[in-house]
C-alpha cells in the first residue's frame, strides 16, 4: 500500500474506491507482492534446485491458487479437501504434496489414488501404509526434529512436546518399518514452525535433517517447510532470505556432494508469500469514550480475522479516510458479542464514524480462519491484478447461512 496524494493506494487502485465498488468488509489481495516475495525465495537460493511449495491453507481462493502456479508454484496441502481445490486451480497431481496430521489411512488412500505427493507423520500410519502399498507408491517422512522455535508456542510444530511429524529419536523405528515392508521413502521433511527469525534455526534443522537423509538411500528431496517471519510492523526484525538462503544452500549442496546425488530442495511458505499482500477493509461503526481509551468499533471482528485474538498476533491498521489526519491512540475492536480487540493503543490518524479501516498483514491465515460465529456473512475476497480490482470471492449472504440447515417443523 503507498499513500500517494493523500489516497492510500495498491497498483494505482485506491482502496477508497474498492471500498465504494465492494462494500465493506473485504479482503484485498496485491498480486504484486506475492509475485515479488515468490521472486525474492526464488533468486535467494542460487542454484540449488529448489521447489516452492504455497502452503494452502495459508489463503486457500482458487483464484490465488491459481496466481501462484502462474509464477511457478507448486502446493502444500495438509487436507483432501485442499487437495481438491488444488486440482481444481490447475496443478498437477505430482505439483502437489500432502502433508496431513492425524487422518486415517482412508484419506490417504484417497491422495494415493489422485496421484499426490504423500508425506506421512507417525508410524502408526507409516506402517498401516507399508501393509496396504508396501513400496509401490514412493512417499516422504515428516521428522520432528525437537527443536524449540517459532513466535509463538501455538505456531510451533518442531518441539518435543508437539504433535506434529515422527520423531529423530525413533529413527531406528522408522527404519524397521521402512525394512519390513519395502517402503519407497524419497523425500524427508521438517516443519519447525511459524514466525522463525534466526538463520541459524533453520541451519541447525537442516543439518539434523542432512544426519538422518544418510540412513536413507533413496532420496529424491528434502523438505525444510517453511517458518519465515514477515514484517507486521514498522522496523520489525524480519527473516533474511539472503542469508538463509546462502547459509542453507551452502550446507544442502555440500551435504548432495557426500550423499552421490544433486536432490531437490523444498520448502513450503504460505505466510512469506501472502501475509503482507492482504488487506482486511473495514469501516468504523462507533467512535466511543470511556474513562480510560476511545474505542474504534468496526464492522468485522474475530469471525473475519482471529490472529489477534487467537496469536496475539499485531496487525498494524491505518484510516485511510483521514490521511493527513491528526494523530489519537484508538482501542480497535470488532461488532462480535465476546471480547474481539484488533489492537489496543493504537495511534491513528483521527476517526470518525463511517471512515475506512485498513487491517494490515491480512493475506495469510485471516480469510482462511474467517467462520461465521454471530451468524455474520464471510466478507468478499479482491484480488488486484494488473492494476485491476477483481472480485475472486462473493460475500456471503443468508443463503449461505442457511443452506445446510435442516429445519424441521413443530
Ligand atoms: C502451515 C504450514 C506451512 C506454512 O507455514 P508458514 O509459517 O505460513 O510459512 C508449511 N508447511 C506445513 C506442513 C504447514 O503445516
Amino acid at each position: 500500500m503507498e499513500l500517494i496524494g493523500g489516497e492510500y493506494q495498491v497498483q494505482g487502485v485506491k482502496l477508497k474506491e474498492v471500498a465504494e465498488q465492494f462494500g465493506t468488509p473485504t479482503y484485498v489481495y496485491d498480486a504484486e507482492k506475492i509475485k515479488k516475495q515468490y521472486e525474492v525465495i526464488s533468486q535467494a537460493f542460487g542454484d540449488v534446485n529448489l521447489k516452492i511449495k504455497f502452503a494452502a491453507k495459508s489463503l486457500t481462493n482458487i483464484s490465488i491458487l491459481k496466481l501462484l502456479r502462474s509464477y511457478g508454484s507448486d502446493l502444500d496441502c495438509v487436507s483432501i479437501q485442499e487437495v481438491y481445490l488444488g486440482l481444481m486451480a490447475g496443478y498437477q497431481p505430482q505439483e502437489i504434496l500432502y502433508t496431513p496430521n492425524g487422518v486415517a489411512l482412508e484419506e490417504i488412500e484417497e491422495a494415493v489414488a489422485l496421484g499426490v505427493k504423500i508425506n506421512l507423520d507417525s508410524l502408526s500410519i507409516l506402517a498401516q501404509f507399508g501393509e496396504k502399498f508396501g513400496g509401490s507408491i514412493p512417499i516422504g517422512l515428516r521428522l520432528n526434529p525437537h527443536v524449540m522455535a517459532g513466535g509463538n508456542k501455538k505456531i510451533s510444530t518442531g518441539h518435543a512436546g508437539s504433535k506434529f511429524g515422527i520423531s529423530v529419536y525413533h529413527l531406528d523405528k522408522i527404519l524397521d518399518t521402512v525394512k519390513e515392508y519395502g517402503i519407497d521413502v524419497r523425500g524427508l521433511h521438517i516443519h519447525t514452525g511459524s514466525d522463525i527469525l534466526d538463520a541459524e534455526v533453520f541451519l541447525t534443522v537442516a543439518n539434523i535433517l542432512f544426519d538422518v537423509a544418510k540412513k536413507f538411500e533413496n532420496l529424491g528431496f528434502l523438505d525444510l517447510g517453511s517458518g519465515f517471519k514477515v514484517a507486521y510492523k514498522e522496523g520489525d526484525i524480519t527473516t533474511d532470505m539472503e542469508e538463509v538462503g546462502s547459509k542453507i544452500s551452502a550446507a544442502f549442496k555440500s551435504f548432495c556432494a557426500g550423499y552421490g546425488k544433486d536432490l531437490e530442495l523444498w520448502f513450503e511458505p504460505g505466510k512469506f508469500l501472502v501475509s503482507e499482500a492482504g488487506y482486511l477493509l473495514t469501516q468504523a461503526n462507533v467512535v466511543k469514550e470511556t474513562p480510560a481509551t476511545v474505542f474504534v468499533g468496526v464492522n468485522s471482528g474475530l469471525n473475519h480475522l482471529i490472529r489477534p485474538m487467537m496469536y496475539d498476533a499485531y496487525h498494524e491498521m491505518i484510516n485511510l479516510s483521514n490521511s493527513g489526519g491528526k494523530e489519537r491512540i484508538y482501542t480497535v475492536v470488532g461488532y462480535i458479542c465476546e471480547t474481539d480487540t484488533f489492537g489496543s493503543d493504537r495511534k491513528m490518524a483521527e476517526v470518525n464514524i463511517g471512515d475506512l479501516i485498513a487491517v494490515k498483514n491480512a493475506g495469510a491465515y485471516c480469510f482462511s480462519m474467517a467462520s461465521n460465529y454471530n451468524s455474520r456473512f464471510r466478507p468478499c475476497e479482491v484480488l488486484i491484478h494488473n492494476g485491476e480490482a477483481r472480485l475472486i470471492r462473493e460475500r456471503e449472504t443468508m443463503e449461505d447461512l442457511t443452506r445446510k440447515q435442516v429445519i424441521l417443523d413443530f
